[in-house]
């Protein structure tokens, strides 16, 4: 948890004025996952875990930003534009400061200090957490005001203009328009975004971070990318309407699936049916039925793991033992693959066997205290007040 009177005062201690504060938080996907770039759907849930920044306006067009998690300083100037891809943290600072005037917000400099207890490359989005709070405080240190939906676009902006990773836009959606005790289905092609309920007074939402990253992720992000546009290619001219997999019903794709080499129908049939099965699993969430919803995030794992092949051996073997623990509803892989976490949903009155389950067992097997964290679905960005 973030002292938020120990932040103020650090930066008061730093800059001798007053900060207004701003935060955003991480996010789970519950369920929806290589579907976004596919124009499909998502169903994320913004958690407990925020980025925090405080600030205060500047006379000059300078920005000036200490990040404590990192006990760095950065800075530079709105007037002249550092350049992009520097493959550092200013990169989504600067990157949101840029995407925001581009979009003709003109900001003011400003002072930053930013504090974050989103864990950092667990598949959590620390980035969109970072890119959104620093977006939302630059507007409004401007004197001027943003709707979420332009705050997430500049945000994705940021992140593939001056960052360089071609993200989807679920992450900063989340960011911006959760709501406490709801999950959000966002439509990829429309942005529509719908609020689901999402009771978890009795089936606790539980994330565990395998503690490893794989090099692999950011390559075979890039392959996966073009193994379904080779898809949609063929797909095509069996059925000219077709602009990207989300368009695929499964009857379809159980038709016509067979024109495609391996692993390409592979890959699009993980796509094709992760979009049925987020649907479902939204309906089933607005039914209060989690028992169904924990069904569907089982076969996405399953989906994932042997038609997408975007899991590693220690989410699959985190998946395992939750589904031998009691009161498991549900358990899969969240977030890019290769490692990150799993969000499985747990019944409240199995929490603490569930988690000794899970950190002897795979401490066991892999020799790593996995992390582990509960969160209710929490609210999205916002000033402090
Ligand atoms: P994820 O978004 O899954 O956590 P990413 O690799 O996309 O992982 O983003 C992590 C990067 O975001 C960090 O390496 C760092 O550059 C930046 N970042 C996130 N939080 C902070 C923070 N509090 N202070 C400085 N940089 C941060
Ligand atoms: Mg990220």
């Amino acid at each position: 948890m973030i002292n938020y009177d120990v932040l103020r005062s650090s930066f008061h201690a730093l800059h001798g004025r007053r900060p207004r504060l701003f935060r955003a938080p991480g996010r789970v996907n519950l369920i929806g996952e290589h579907t976004d770039y596919n124009d499909g759907w998502v169903l994320p849930m913004a958690i407990r875990f925020d980025t925090v920044v405080a600030g205060a306006a500047r006379e000059d067009r300078r920005v000036r930003v200490r990040s404590l998690n990192l006990d760095e300083d950065a800075e530079f100037d709105l007037d002249t534009p550092g350049p992009p891809r520097r493959g550092i943290w200013l990169d989504y600072v600067e990157g949101v400061a840029r995407a925001l005037e581009s979009r003709g917000v003109r900001l003011r400099g400003a002072d930053l200090l930013i504090q974050s207890d989103v864990p950092v490359g667990a598949g959590l989005s620390s980035s969109a957490a970072l890119e959104i709070s620093v977006g939302l405080a630059l507007v409004s240190l401007a004197g001027m005001e943003i709707d979420p939906v332009s705050l997430a676009l500049a945000g994705q902006q940021a992140e593939h203009e001056y960052v360089g990773t071609r993200s989807g836009i679920m992450d900063q959606f989340i960011a911006t328009l959760g709501r406490a005790d709801h999950a959000l289905l966002i439509d990829c092609r429309s942005l529509e975004a719908t609020h689901i309920p999402l009771d978890t007074s009795e089936v606790a939402v539980v994330i565990c971070d395998t503690q490893v990253k794989h090099e692999l992720a950011s390559s075979e992000y890039n392959t996966r990318r073009a193994e379904c546009e080779r898809g949609v290619d063929i797909l095509r001219e069996v059925m000219p309407e077709t602009r990207a997999l989300r368009d695929v019903s499964v009857a379809n794709f159980e038709r016509f699936g067979p024109l495609l080499p391996e692993p390409i129908r592979q890959r699009c049939r993980h796509v094709v049916t992760e979009n049925q099965r987020t649907l479902a699993a939204a309906e089933a969430l607005r039914n209060g039925d989690l028992e169904a919803t924990g069904k569907l995030m089982g076969l996405s794992h399953r989906s994932l793991r042997d038609d997408y092949e975007v899991s590693s051996p220690e989410l699959d073997l985190l998946v395992d033992i939750a589904g031998m623990a009691r009161g498991v509803l549900g358990a899969r892989m969240t977030g890019g693959g290769f490692g990150g976490s799993t969000v499985n949903l747990v019944g409240r009155d199995c929490l603490d066997e569930f988690h000794e389950t899970i950190s002897g067992e795979y401490f066991r097997a892999t020799g790593i205290q996995p992390a582990i964290y509960v969160s209710e679905a929490a609210g999205g960005a916002e000033e402090m007040r």
